[in-house]
């Protein structure tokens, strides 16, 4: 079987995902599509994030009528922690998938463009590019070679090959020494998340950007709204502290979280 994961924020999730995953779905013949929540995305470790639970939360009501889009627990909390990491990690994900999987299944990795701009500072990023296919969701004003230059460095292609993608849309596939990378260029949502939260702020409706359940969870909850929170949720401007240990319970790192308006700063990282 095809399948894929799609890491991210989600924060909410919104119809430009569910857009993405349907096109890969539907390109790449996927039989699964996982959305892997990331706990404390390395790369949004100094913004403020929505406590995991409430976007796994999300992630599940909008999922619920999917058949073949699972919401995933692999970057929960409790698995970061047994395995005395600060934060998710790509890498660690696959890895942590593929024993699950069966040898014969396909496996992609689902990112947008903007978030693959930086895959050369991810933790071990030739490793990963290497574990699995790439399905990169292209936006218009992006060229190849803004992939291609966008890989680490024994990955990129060479100098003339790069040349000849300057000029060319991010668009279908660049397969290089064990990595392959597919431009996803037919999903045309302008939508993201930043915008969902400062339209909830803002009293500004959001219902065009995701589902009706979603958009249900994030009134309810009083989600992305400055000011009184909801009751049965944690106060606002709270000190959290959150202890990792490693396997044998030996080293101990700890780290605070300042919540506000129960979306958490990693004050510490
Ligand atoms: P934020 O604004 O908080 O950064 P986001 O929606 O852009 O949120 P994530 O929730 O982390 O980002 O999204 C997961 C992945 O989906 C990212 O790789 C992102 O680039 C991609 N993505 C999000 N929205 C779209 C969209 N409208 N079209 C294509 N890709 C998207």
């Amino acid at each position: 079987m095809n399948i894929a994961i799609f890491g991210g924020t989600f924060d909410p999730v919104h119809h430009g995902h569910l857009a993405v995953a349907r096109a890969a779905a539907e390109r790449f013949q996927l039989g699964r599509v996982y959305f892997v929540p990331a706990d404390i995305p390395p790369h949004k470790q100094t913004q403020a994030i929505t406590p995991y639970y409430h976007r796994y939360a999300m992630l599940a009501l909008a999922l619920a009528g999917e058949k073949n889009f699972v919401p995933s627990l692999l970057e929960s909390p409790e698995i970061i922690q047994a395995e005395g990491k600060l934060a998710s990690y790509s890498i660690d994900t696959v890895r942590r998938f593929k024993q699950r999987v069966r040898k014969v299944d396909r496996l992609f990795f689902i990112i947008g463009i903007d978030a693959f701009m930086d895959v050369a500072k991810w933790r071990s990023p030739v490793e990963l590019l290497q574990e699995c296919e790439f399905i990169v969701a292209s936006r218009p004003g992006y060229s190849l070679n803004d992939v291609a230059s966008a890989l680490p460095e024994t990955l990129r292609p060479a100098e003339q090959v790069s040349r000849l993608f300057k000029q060319q849309p991010a668009g279908g596939d660049i397969v290089l020494a064990g990595t392959t990378i597919h431009l996803l260029d037919e999903v045309k949502e302008a939508v993201g998340a930043t915008k969902i939260r400062s339209a909830v702020a803002t009293g500004r409706p959001i219902a065009n950007f995701v589902g009706p359940e979603v958009a249900e969870y994030i009134r309810k909850l009083q989600l992305y709204k400055p000011g009184k929170p909801e009751p049965g949720n944690p106060e606002p401007n709270r000190l959290e502290t959150l202890t990792v240990r490693t396997n044998g319970g030996q080293a101990e790192h700890r780290k605070q979280l300042h919540v506000v308006g129960g979306r958490s700063h990693r004050k510490n990282p």
